[in-house]
């Protein structure tokens, strides 16, 4: 794993760009889609994943996860449909985990059954419950560790093994966490996807993903990705690398937030349930620090039932109620009503998400300004 003093010179150093030109401090950004042909194998060209930008950008994030290689999408839907579909074929079988970000949900619900591929949930989050999904068609199993919004935690190692037994491959959405508080490739896992859109971007103003894995995983993701066409536009890939220099920052101004805010709502008696894993009482708080470098950004909290959930949102002044997460400022939603409203009940409640439960993203703000927005909130809502 990249020590913390490396990780942040490699924030802000690793994949930059040198200005040849005009020695300027930043990385030029090369909008050319067109290129002349040069030693690279491929020709260069933006749906080829391959401009001087994107694959800077790439060098940057696979070398924060320690990956080989690594590919920008313009979403991260495309790069996790893009990575699944690329390791797919009709008549294979994938086991996923059972609470699964809800657009990734959709789209194994509605495009796997096109193409023939089969997939299973598995009914709990202990390594055995994959384990006992594998069957003879099985290719691989797909993860997502903190899970979104219960922040259950599942074990990298444990779930690399199984995989390894079995021959079969294992994806990660590592989005929760972001490079900073998790290096899943260090536990064997193959390919970490993320949403670039939230920590790596973390100003709520781009759209994008990302894939990384040995260079033989990425050649078989990009021998479809150039087909499906999901690439980034350089203008966009430049400014996500402007973000991913202050990633380390960020993050950990992050951490610091939701650690406080989590022993805070622990403490209050309108509070009925607090899920993060940097509390002592979460169920995998020692697998948490075991695999992972610091807790997180993210936090749910179940409202008691004498106080309106809708309300209490509306009433935040600070904390804004939105849909995404990880920018730099504080954001709140109701997994019921938006994130996984799409589920019907029984999911929902399966993945033990009550009507009362906020899910909460932390900024970098003051935490105390942060902490009285959310106890003024409560005292409107109460009803
Ligand atoms: C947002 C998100 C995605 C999807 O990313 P987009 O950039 O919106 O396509 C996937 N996984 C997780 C965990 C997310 O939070």
């Amino acid at each position: 794993m990249a020590k913390k003093g490396d990780f942040r010179t490699l924030c802000v150093h690793a994949g930059e760009l040198k200005d040849t030109q005009y020695g300027g401090a930043i990385s030029p950004l090369y909008a050319s889609t067109s290129y002349t042909f040069t030693d690279v194998k491929v020709g260069q060209y933006p749906r080829y994943f391959n401009t001087p930008n994107q694959r800077g950008l790439c060098k940057k994030i696979a070398a924060l996860e320690g990956a080989e290689a690594g590919m920008i999408f313009g979403s991260g839907m495309a790069a996790i449909s893009t990575a699944l579909l690329s390791h797919l074929k009709s008549g294979d079988h994938v086991v996923f985990q059972n609470d699964l970000y809800g657009g990734t949900r959709n789209f194994i619900k509605h495009e796997f059954s096109k193409y023939g591929i089969e997939y299973s949930f598995a009914k709990g989050s202990l390594a055995k419950n994959f384990s006992v999904e594998i069957k003879n068609n099985t290719k691989g199993i797909y993860i997502e560790t903190p899970s979104n919004p219960t922040l259950k935690i599942i074990d990298l190692k444990a779930i690399s093994s199984i995989a390894k037994k079995s021959g079969i491959w294992t994806m990660i959405d590592n989005t929760f966490a972001s490079p900073v508080n998790q290096n899943p490739i260090s536990f064997g896992i193959d390919i970490v996807l993320h949403s670039a859109t939230k920590y790596l971007g973390g100003h709520s103003d781009i759209c994008a993903g990302v894939v990384l894995g040995s260079k033989k995983a990425i050649n078989i993701v990009f021998a479809s990705a150039k087909n499906l066409g999901g690439s980034l536009s350089d203008y966009t890939v430049w400014l996500l690398e402007r973000s991913v220099k202050t990633l380390f920052i960020r993050v950990q101004a992050q951490n610091n937030n939701a650690q406080q805010i989590a022993e805070f709502l622990d403490k209050e008696d309108w509070v009925d349930h607090v899920f993060y894993p940097g509390l002592r009482s979460h169920p995998n708080h020692e697998l948490a620090k075991a695999q992972m470098n610091g807790f997180g950004g993210m936090l749910s909290f179940n409202l008691k039932s004498f106080i309106n959930s809708k309300k209490f949102l509306l009433s935040l002044m600070l904390i804004k109620p939105t849909m995404s997460l990880a920018g730099v400022e504080s954001t709140a939603l109701s997994p019921h009503l938006t994130s996984h409203a799409l589920l019907n009940e029984n999911e929902r409640s399966a993945q033990g998400i009550s009507p009362q439960m906020i899910r909460f993203s932390s900024g970098i703000e003051a935490v105390d300004d942060l902490k009285s927005d959310l106890f003024q909130a409560y005292k409107k809502a109460k009803q």
